[in-house]
């Protein structure tokens, strides 16, 4: 395809106006793995043109997002390049020249109509159902000559592109074919009244200058397609190839908004998932590396992808998945990855470092927290039992401190006392001993162990949770629960 006719130069463009969204990403990923798949260049530049609304936290976010993504960029924000310093508010200058260029040849007039005037001619299309902007065509009087002096005396207008008349075919590298009449393409605005300039002139000059061979976005702008191609060749660019992802969606089949949760990278990066999990959720939101298996690697993403392989119909973006997903890669980790995980998540949790003799603790059980972990903000609170005072929890504490719960823990205790070697092996000896002298079943005799010593009923197993706290703290927390029962049972 056309990648072998031009080198690859793809762009993401996020405008800073908010926290990078999944959609952004997912566009980025297939960008990305695009330029990677074909040894080319990906770039971020930041589409900052509404100055008003553009604010340094997000450009940080963009960065951050991507590099915690490993999404690495050739040239754009932060790593520059031969083209400036990818931020389109430096380029205001570049956007007038642009304009001036068009105004001279004839592809661009100044609109000095009022909103009253515009509102009355697209009325007009209204009542006799042509497209909004039918009507809003170049004056007959405009003249390039006599706009310019007005805007020298200070009169303010927009530039519009003027539509030349004609239809736009361009084939979708996702789509196929796509065709706009040219009624359906007014005579959009490239320059406001201010001297800002459009997405629509921005966006195009940008690609041009910077020589992308290919742009692959949302489908959301696909109507916006036909009016970069009209500006690329009244400036005598060459056209990309497009490529318009498929719409996310969400779980209830509705277009993705708030109302499915978040849906800022942030809140994953900073919710425990893993950047590999999220990595392979993203690529398969409009594409599949194999329909029968849905794990697979970077290295993997990147031999097999292709933006003509992306489907058309809309794509699901399913938290619950993704967390499954994330759970899956969490058991894929190493052990040793994940027991240094672990170390960081609990430090983080304790806002304190552990001692080495509770890094040691932590390590012999994090296997068995890594088998019950989706997320790794899960960590924390999983483990903090063994390092900190606990507090019960009332549901847990309500439910299975009641019934033969005190004299469960009295021979708990009294079993436990005897136990030499604090291992698993022998505190499971002890214990299943004592269940059977006591005649309870595992229910009755260990629910109310495991929430004397963590505090909850879901810590990781018991023995092992038993072993992995000092034998003296075991037995402490053993003894301050039967003291509580007994003053209130519950
Ligand atoms: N700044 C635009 C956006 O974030 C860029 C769209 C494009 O890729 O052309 O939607």
């Amino acid at each position: 395809m056309s990648a072998d006719r031009r080198p690859v130069r793809v762009r993401i463009a996020p405008s800073p106006t908010g926290f990078l969204h999944v959609g952004n990403v997912r566009a980025a990923l297939f960008n990305w793995l695009f330029a990677r798949r074909h040894g080319g260049v990906f770039i971020i530049r930041i589409d900052d043109t509404d100055l008003a609304r553009s604010e340094d936290h997000y450009i940080a976010d963009v960065v951050e997002g991507f590099r915690w993504l490993g999404l690495d960029w050739d040239e754009g924000v932060e790593v520059g390049g031969p083209h400036g310093t990818y931020f389109q508010s430096d380029r205001f200058d570049r956007y007038q020249e642009v304009t001036d260029q068009l105004i001279e040849a004839g592809r661009a007039y100044h609109d000095f109509r009022t909103v009253e005037e515009l509102e009355g001619l697209r009325a007009r299309a209204r009542a006799e159902k042509k497209p909004p902007g039918y009507y809003i065509r170049r004056p007959a009087d405009s003249d390039p000559e006599a706009d310019r002096l007005r805007i020298r005396r200070g009169e303010k207008a927009v530039v519009r592109f003027s539509g030349p008349g004609k239809s736009v075919v361009f084939n979708d590298l996702v789509r196929g074919k796509v065709r706009f009449e040219a009624d359906a393409i007014d005579d959009f605005v490239i320059l406001r009244s201010d001297g800002s300039p459009t997405y629509h002139l921005a966006s195009t000059v940008d690609d041009i200058d910077y020589r992308i061979s290919h742009v692959a976005r949302g489908e959301d702008l696909l109507s916006s397609t036909p009016k970069h191609m009209l500006i690329t060749e009244a400036l005598g660019g060459e056209h990309p190839e497009y490529a318009h992802l498929p719409l996310l969606f969400g779980p209830d089949g509705r277009k993705l908004s708030k109302r499915h949760g978040d849906t800022s990278l942030r809140s994953y990066r900073e919710g425990g998932f893993l950047p590999e999990a999220v990595f392979n959720y993203m690529s398969l939101l409009g594409w599949s590396l194999d329909p029968e298996r849905e794990v697979f690697d970077r290295a993997e993403t990147i031999d097999a992808f292709d933006l003509a392989d992306v489907q058309k119909s809309p794509a699901v973006f399913d938290p619950q998945k993704l967390a499954w997903m994330n759970g899956v890669y969490i058991r894929m980790m190493g052990t040793g990855a994940f027991a240094d995980q672990s170390v960081q998540a609990a430090e983080a949790d304790l806002d304190r470092t552990l001692t080495e003799d509770e890094k040691g603790r932590l390590r012999d059980i994090a296997p068995l927290v890594q088998e019950r972990t989706k997320l790794i903000i899960e960590i924390g609170p999983a483990v903090r039992f063994l390092f900190d005072d606990i507090s019960y929890d009332e549901k847990a504490w309500r439910k299975v401190m009641k019934g033969d719960a005190a004299r469960a823990l009295g021979a708990a205790q009294e079993a436990l006392k005897e136990v030499e070697e604090w291992n698993p092996e022998p505190i499971e000896r002890a214990l299943r001993a004592m269940l059977e002298a006591e005649a309870l079943s595992a229910r009755k005799g260990f629910q109310p162990i495991r929430v004397a010593i963590s505090g909850s009923n879901i810590s990781p197993p018991l023995f092992e949770s038993l072993a992995a706290l000092p034998q003296n703290v075991a037995l402490q927390r053993i003894a301050a629960a039967i003291r509580l029962l007994a003053e209130a049972p519950a």
